[in-house]
């Protein structure tokens, strides 16, 4: 068993915060957070977390242009980000995946789903990895 995988989230309003970090810390994951874009960027440059979960509804920066600086920094592009938005237009998934996404989450986020949507992420992050090393 590896160290407890860590998830930083990104989301400013702060009850939605409150209540992510409190679902994930009790499914065990080691849980950072950002209130804004500028935050987020600076935390998953220095903390290395194992995925984001960004809101896309964030004041100046929005979780879509923060996940495109995210992708295009070779110190962060390799961590997957979920995309967390309030949004239920049909194209909303595809302009989410567009800016490097690989997953979708509307709100209201549903809490039991969310630690085994996390740890999928991750497991299929770290699994990339280790099929795009050389033998
Ligand atoms: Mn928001």
């Amino acid at each position: 068993m590896l160290g407890a995988r860590r998830v930083l989230i990104v989301e400013d309003n702060a009850l939605n915060l409150e209540l992510l970090a409190t679902v994930l810390e009790g499914a065990g994951f080691d849980v950072v957070t950002a209130p804004d874009a500028h935050g987020g960027l600076e935390m998953a440059r220095t903390l290395n977390p194992d995925v984001v979960l960004m809101d896309v509804q964030l004041p100046e920066v929005d979780g879509l242009e923060a996940t495109r600086a995210l992708r295009a920094d070779p110190a962060t592009a390799r961590i997957p980000v979920i995309a967390v938005t309030a949004h239920v237009k049909k194209d909303d998934e595809e302009r989410c995946l567009q800016a490097g996404c690989v997953r979708h989450v509307p709100k209201p986020i549903d809490t039991r789903a969310l630690p085994e949507i996390v740890a999928t992420v991750i497991a299929e992050s770290e699994a990339k990895r280790r099929d795009a090393r050389p033998a």
